[in-house]
C-alpha cells in the first residue's frame, strides 16, 4: 500500500495538478471562477481542456464523460472518446467547447412534463468548482444539466444557485455588521452515510432485493439488534477488508473518507467524510454510494443503500451536517465562548430557526421517499414532525433573549476548568439529541431525517434557499437602522419569540411530543403523499421563484417526478410480491403441506396407534393460512389493477398507492411471514433473515 498522502486525490485533476500543468494566467483565471464565481472565458477553457486531456491520457484514459445528476437522483454519464481523424489515423483531442458543453440525448430522463419527448435535446455544462477525476478509463467532468430551452433538469443547478443566493445575502448582512472584508460565504456539508452489507450469493436468491432493494417478505430472525452488540462493535474480517478497500478507492478520488464503524442493526455500517463545500459534498456523496456498491462486488458482497432493507431492525439514514462559513475562514454557526454576546451568531441562528419553522413542510418534503417513509416516525429515525434541537445551553440563551433576562452561561464555569465551551456543548447534547430531526451540534446543524439513498442536492438547495430568504428579510429590516446593535437585538428577540414553537429540546420519540407538537401547530406529515399536499403551497412556490432557484414550471416538474417515482416504486414492489407469492411461496408451502400429509397418511397406514397430531396440526394451520395468503395475493392484484383509475392526478395516485396498495402489501406480508415460521427451511424458497443479517 502506498502512503495515503501520496495516494489521496491521485485520480483527481485537483488544485495541485492544475497549478503544475496550467500556465499561470490560466490557473489564475480559473481560480477566480472557482473562488469568486466569475464567469469562465472560452480561451481559458481551451487551455484547461488540453491540460486535462494530457493528464487523463497519462492516467490511461481514452474517453471523457460529462457527469451529471438528472432528476432520477442518481448520476448519469455518456462517454466520448478523445479521438479525431487525422490522415489515415487519429489524434487525441479535447476542446474547451467540449469541456464546457455537452449534449446528451435528454429524452429518457424524467422532466415532469416540462419537455415533450420529441424535444430531446439537453445540455450539460461544466461545473468548474467541482474537480474532474479519472475513473474506469474515462475522464469525469462534473456538470449541470438543462433542457434545450434552458429548463433545469437536474439536482445540481438549483444547489449551485442556492449557494450563490445564500452567499449574497449573508455577505450583505455581514457588511451591515461591519465585516466588510468578507466577500463570499460558502455552505459546507458532511454527509454521514449508512449502509448494509450482505452476502452476494444470498442476495442473488432474493428477487425482492434484486428488484426493489428491500425484503418484501421475511420473518424476523430470533435475534435482531436488541443486545446492542453491533453498534460500534468489532468489525468482522471480511467487512474490514471491504472497508479498507473502500477507503482507498475513495481517497484516490479525493473523497475525505474519515470515520467507519458498525451501526445499530446487524450487518449495518456507516462511513462519514470530512465536510466540504456543498456541491463537492454532493458529488462526493454520489461517488461514495457508487464506489460502495462496486467495491462490494469485489468482495462477493452487496451493499444495500435502501432506507429499509429489513423489517424489524433499523433502516439506514444519512445525516446532513451543514454549516456556513466565510472566505475569511469564520464559521458563522460557531457560537464562540460567549454566545450571549455574539450578536452575529445569534442573528444567523435566528435565520435558521425562522427558516426551519416557516418551511418545516419543505424540509419534510425534501426527505420524503417510498423508502424513507418506513423510517420516519418508526422510533428509529427522527419522527416525521420537524423540530429543532438547540441543546440546554443554547436553549436557555434563546429563552433569556425572549424573556429579556440576563443569560448566565453555564459554560463560563467550565471555562475556568479549562474546557472550552464548544466541547461542553457537544458533551451536553450528545445523548438526547439523537432523536431530533434538526439538531445544533456545536458549530453546525445536523439534519438527520435524510434517507440513505437520497441525493443530498435537494435537501441542501432547499435549506440554503430558505435561509437565504430569511437573511434577505433581515437585511431589509436592518439596512436603514441608525443603531445597528439595538436593531439587531430587537430583531433577534422578535424572531425567537415568534418562532420558538419549532424549538424542542426533549425526547422526539415520546408519545406526548406528538400531542405537544400538534398544540404548537407543527406539521406531522407521516408519508410522502401527506407531505406532498404542501409541495405546491403558495409560500413554497414563491420561495423558489423569488430567489430564482427554479421557475414555477420547473418546481412543478419536480413535484410530478417525485410523485411518479413514488407510485412506480410501490407498483414494482407490489408486482414483485405478487410474483414471489404465486411462483415461489404458495407452491413451497403447498409442497410442505403435502409432505406432512403424506407422512401422516403413511404413519396411519402402518398403524393407527402412531400419533399424527403434529403433522395434522401443521397441515391444518398452514392450509388455513395458505387460503388466506392466496386470497390476500388476489386482493393485492386487484388493488394494483385498480390503480389506473386514480392516475389522472399525481397526488391522488400516490395516495391510492399509499392507502390501498401499500396496506394490502402489509397484509400479504404478515400472513406470508407467519407461514415462514411454520415451514421447514428446506422448503422455504428464500434465504431467511438469519442468513441475510448474520451471514457475512
Ligand atoms: P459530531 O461529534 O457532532 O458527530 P463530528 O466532528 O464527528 O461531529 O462531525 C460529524 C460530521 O459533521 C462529519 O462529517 C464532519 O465532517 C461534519 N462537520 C463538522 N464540521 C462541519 C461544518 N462546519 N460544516 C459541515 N459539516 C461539518
Ligand atoms: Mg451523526
Amino acid at each position: 500500500m502506498t502512503k495515503v498522502p501520496e495516494m489521496f486525490g491521485c485520480m483527481v485533476f485537483n488544485d495541485k495538478k492544475m497549478q503544475e500543468r496550467l500556465p499561470k494566467s490560466t490557473y489564475k483565471a480559473l481560480k477566480k471562477t472557482v473562488q469568486d464565481g466569475e464567469p469562465l472565458d472560452i480561451s481559458v477553457a481551451n487551455v484547461v481542456a488540453a491540460a486535462m486531456k494530457d493528464w487523463a491520457i497519462e492516467m490511461g484514459c481514452t474517453h471523457y464523460t460529462h457527469w451529471f445528476q438528472p432528476m432520477t437522483g442518481i448520476t448519469a454519464e455518456k462517454h466520448d472518446s478523445f479521438i479525431a481523424p487525422n490522415g489515415d489515423g487519429v489524434i487525441m483531442e479535447f476542446s474547451g467547447k467540449e469541456l464546457i458543453k455537452g449534449e446528451p440525448d435528454a429524452s429518457s430522463f424524467p422532466s415532469g412534463g416540462i419537455r415533450a419527448t420529441f424535444e430531446a435535446r439537453g445540455y450539460t455544462t461544466w461545473d468548474p468548482t467541482s474537480p474532474a477525476f479519472v475513473k474506469d478509463g474515462s475522464l469525469y467532468i462534473p456538470t449541470a444539466f438543462c433542457s434545450y430551452t434552458g429548463e433545469v433538469l437536474d439536482k445540481k443547478t438549483p444547489l449551485l444557485r442556492s449557494m450563490e443566493r445564500l452567499s449574497t445575502e449573508a455577505v450583505k448582512i455581514l457588511h451591515l455588521l461591519g465585516k466588510t472584508d468578507v466577500t463570499r460565504v460558502t455552505t459546507t456539508v458532511g454527509p454521514e452515510q449508512e449502509y448494509f452489507l450482505i452476502d452476494r450469493d444470498l442476495y442473488n436468491q432474493r428477487e425482492d432485493l434484486i428488484l426493489t432493494g428491500r425484503t418484501l417478505f421475511g420473518a424476523k430472525a430470533p435475534k435482531g439488534q436488541e443486545l446492542d452488540d453491533h453498534y460500534f462493535g468489532a468489525i468482522k474480517t471480511r467487512v474490514a477488508a471491504y472497508m479498507r478497500d473502500l477507503d482507498e478507492e475513495l481517497w484516490k478520488l479525493g473523497v475525505l473518507a474519515k470515520t467507519k464503524h458498525n451501526e445499530v442493526a446487524p450487518s449495518q455500517h456507516e462511513l462519514a467524510p470530512i465536510f466540504t463545500t456543498s456541491n463537492i459534498a454532493n458529488d462526493h456523496n454520489e461517488l461514495t454510494m457508487e464506489i460502495m456498491k462496486k467495491t462490494a462486488e469485489k468482495h462477493n458482497l452487496v451493499c444495500l443503500l435502501h432506507e429499509k432493507p429489513f423489517a424489524g431492525v433499523n433502516g439506514s439514514g444519512k445525516h446532513n451536517n451543514w454549516s456556513i462559513s466565510t472566505n475569511t475562514g469564520e464559521n458563522l454557526l460557531s457560537p464562540g465562548k460567549h454566545p450571549e454576546n455574539n450578536l452575529q451568531f445569534q442573528l444567523f441562528l435566528a435565520a435558521v430557526v425562522k427558516a426551519v419553522h416557516e418551511y418545516q413542510d419543505l424540509l419534510r418534503i425534501t426527505v420524503a421517499s417510498a423508502g424513507n417513509d418506513h423510517r420516519l416516525g418508526a422510533h428509529e429515525a427522527p419522527p416525521a414532525i420537524i423540530s429543532m434541537y438547540l441543546g440546554d445551553d443554547l436553549g436557555q440563551l434563546v429563552q433569556s433573549v425572549i424573556d429579556g433576562t440576563e443569560y448566565v452561561s453555564p459554560g463560563k464555569e467550565r471555562v475556568k476548568t479549562g474546557v472550552d465551551v464548544l466541547a461542553d456543548f457537544r458533551k451536553d447534547t450528545s445523548d438526547r439529541n439523537r432523536t431530533s430531526p434538526f439538531a445544533f451540534t456545536g458549530n453546525k446543524f445536523e439534519f438527520r431525517a435524510l434517507g440513505s439513498a437520497l441525493n443530498i442536492g435537494c435537501p441542501n438547495y432547499m435549506l440554503n434557499t430558505m435561509v437565504a430568504e430569511e437573511l434577505s428579510q433581515f437585511y431589509e429590516a436592518l439596512k436603514d437602522s441608525d443603531d445597528i446593535e439595538t436593531s439587531v437585538k430587537e430583531l433577534i428577540k422578535k424572531v425567537f419569540t415568534e418562532h420558538q414553537a419549532i424549538i424542542f429540546n426533549g425526547d422526539n420519540y415520546a408519545d406526548d411530543w406528538v400531542e405537544e407538537a400538534q398544540r404548537r401547530g407543527l406539521y406531522n406529515l407521516k408519508s410522502l403523499p401527506d407531505a406532498f399536499e404542501h409541495f405546491m403551497d403558495k409560500k413554497n412556490v414563491e420561495l423558489f421563484l423569488k430567489n430564482k432557484i427554479v421557475t414555477e414550471a420547473e418546481y412543478r416538474a419536480r413535484y410530478e417526478i417525485e410523485l411518479e417515482t413514488y407510485c412506480k416504486q410501490l407498483n414494482i414492489e407490489a408486482l414483485t410480491m405478487i410474483d414471489m407469492a404465486k411462483k415461489k411461496i404458495t407452491p413451497a408451502v403447498a409442497a410442505f403441506v403435502r409432505e406432512m400429509t403424506d407422512t401422516a397418511l403413511a404413519k396411519k397406514a402402518l398403524s393407527d396407534i402412531i400419533p399424527t397430531s403434529v403433522e395434522e396440526e401443521l397441515v391444518m394451520s398452514l392450509s388455513n393460512k395458505l387460503v388466506c395468503f392466496v386470497n390476500k395475493t388476489a386482493e393485492l392484484e386487484n388493488a394494483v389493477i385498480g390503480a389506473g383509475e386514480h392516475s389522472a392526478d399525481g397526488l391522488e395516485y400516490a395516495k391510492y398507492f399509499r392507502n390501498v396498495v401499500f396496506e394490502k402489501m402489509q397484509e400479504l406480508r404478515a400472513i406470508g411471514d407467519s407461514m415462514e415460521t411454520e415451514t421447514a427451511s428446506d422448503f422455504w424458497p428464500y434465504p431467511s433473515y438469519t442468513d441475510l443479517l448474520f451471514g457475512v
